[in-house]
């Protein structure tokens, strides 16, 4: 075991616990140092989408590696190309050019940028504002989480953001009936704020960690699709988490039949091989720019690089040979009815998602759907007791109010079969039963 501060050099992201030191992973196991394993329920932060251990990815990313760095404005090469391609024919008609970073934070700074820039370029340059939901998360970025709606981790960086303008996130479970569930919400904040003020709205197709893979109506998204068109509001999809097979299409919006303007990927995109996101536009706002300036203002050292380009590419091929989108969506079913045998446990008021991307809700009162109070740490104790039975989940805390709301995140690796989701569901109710 490795221990945090202060036996060590390492600046962890947690000061106040035991690591265990990762030694070996395969398929959706990791091993620990001392030999334990752990079935890795939400590949790390819903990323290890292909699992983990995957030989002709490691190979893929050696082979780029030889050609080292190469910047984006003096060459081009194969992986890059072949990447954008490969997308390329995945994506929803309309999307095409692929520009590739590391991180989600950085892709969606650049999708804003890009949004920005096109309006400018159109001779608009009055439209800037970007409406984004809560809760929501888009990044750790200053501008990213100026647009998250997760007070509680922007609380002591306040005066370092922006305001922007803020809906509420569908909630089809506590508000059915609410504009932020039926769509119209968007409609009443541009009305309010002024459409010819609006660039863009941010949103993810499915709902990430922050509120817990929730899945819109089609109503809802016919309603946001008119807002934005009615309004020259460009559609940004965050994909970052939803994207890339993981709901059990290649894109979250095709099951709304939604092609956004922008489109994020980032996570599952390099399979957790490499750092790998992209921001994905549809080809008239590309072909504006190179109409126009000639160039999108915004460039990152460690853009298009080989390494991550390649574990991108590898990535991409290995879930189309191994049928991985339609495996997420036949197995939809198996890993919900799992899940579902939780709601024997009176804690458990929501269990809900789509495709291999689940959510189960704890409340302390089912009838009312009242959240636990934030100190009884509800998601965090659920996660470490699963840990200790050697399965690793994703809590969530705080979407309901900012501070209460307790969520635990199943996203495992697309390549997990019926056994090992029953494992899931046995070592959480195991878990659960220990926090009783
Ligand atoms: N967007 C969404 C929907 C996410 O879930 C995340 C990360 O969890 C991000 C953006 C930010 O990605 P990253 O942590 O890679 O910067």
């Amino acid at each position: 075991m490795r221990r945090g501060y202060p036996d060590t050099d390492v600046f962890y992201r947690r000061l106040d616990r035991d690591f265990p030191l990762a030694a070996a992973a395969t398929g959706v196991e990791i091993v620990d140092e001392e030999g334990r394993a752990y079935l890795d329920a939400c590949g790390g932060a819903m990323v290890a989408s292909v699992g983990h251990g995957v030989g002709e990815i490691a190979a893929e990313v050696a082979a780029a590696a030889r050609l080292g760095y190469i910047n984006g404005n003096q060459f081009t090469h194969r992986w890059v190309e072949e990447l954008a391609s490969e997308l390329a024919a995945v994506l929803p008609a309309g999307l095409r050019r692929g520009y590739f970073l590391s991180s989600g934070s950085e892709a969606v700074e650049a999708a804003i940028k890009l949004a920005r820039q096109v309006w400018v370029e159109r001779g608009r340059p009055g439209k800037w504002k970007i409406v984004s939901c809560a809760p929501s998360y888009h990044g750790n970025t200053l501008a990213a989480l100026s647009l998250s709606g997760r007070p509680h981790y922007r609380r002591i960086y306040g005066p370092l953001l922006s305001d922007f303008p803020s809906i509420p996130a569908p909630d089809p479970y506590r508000r059915p009936q609410a504009p932020g569930t039926t769509g119209e919400a968007l409609e009443e904040e541009l009305q309010r704020q002024g459409p010819e003020t609006v660039a863009a709205f941010l949103v993810e197709p499915v709902g990430g960690s922050s509120s817990g893979a929730v899945v819109p109506s089609a109503g809802y998204w016919r309603r946001v699709v008119d807002s934005c068109r009615g309004h020259q509001v460009l559609l940004i999809a965050d994909e970052v988490l939803c994207g890339m097979g993981r709901t059990g299409r290649w894109f979250a919006c095709e099951h709304f039949g939604v092609t956004p303007d922008i489109l994020v990927l980032g996570k599952g995109l390099g399979g957790g091989v490499a750092p790998l996101s992209a921001v994905v536009a549809r080809e008239e706002l590309v072909a504006e720019i190179a109409a126009g300036s000639g160039a999108f203002n915004h460039a990152q050292t460690y853009s298009h690089h080989p390494v991550s380009c390649a574990a991108g590419l590898a990535t991409l091929r290995y879930l189309k040979r191994h049928r991985l989108v339609e495996r997420a969506a036949a197995l939809e079913r198996p890993l919900r009815a799992a899940l579902d045998g939780l709601r024997d446990d009176p804690r458990v008021g929501d269990v809900r998602g789509k495709g291999l991307l689940a959510a189960v809700e704890l409340v302390a009162d089912r009838g009312s759907r009242e959240p636990f109070p934030r100190a009884a740490r509800v998601a965090e104790r659920l996660t470490a007791a699963a840990f200790a039975r050697g399965l690793v989940v994703w809590p969530n805390v705080g979407h309901v109010d900012g501070e209460r709301g307790d969520l635990v995140m199943v996203a495992p690796p697309l390549t997990i079969g019926e056994p090992e989701i029953e494992q899931i569901a046995r070592r959480l109710g195991a878990a659960l039963e220990e926090l009783a």
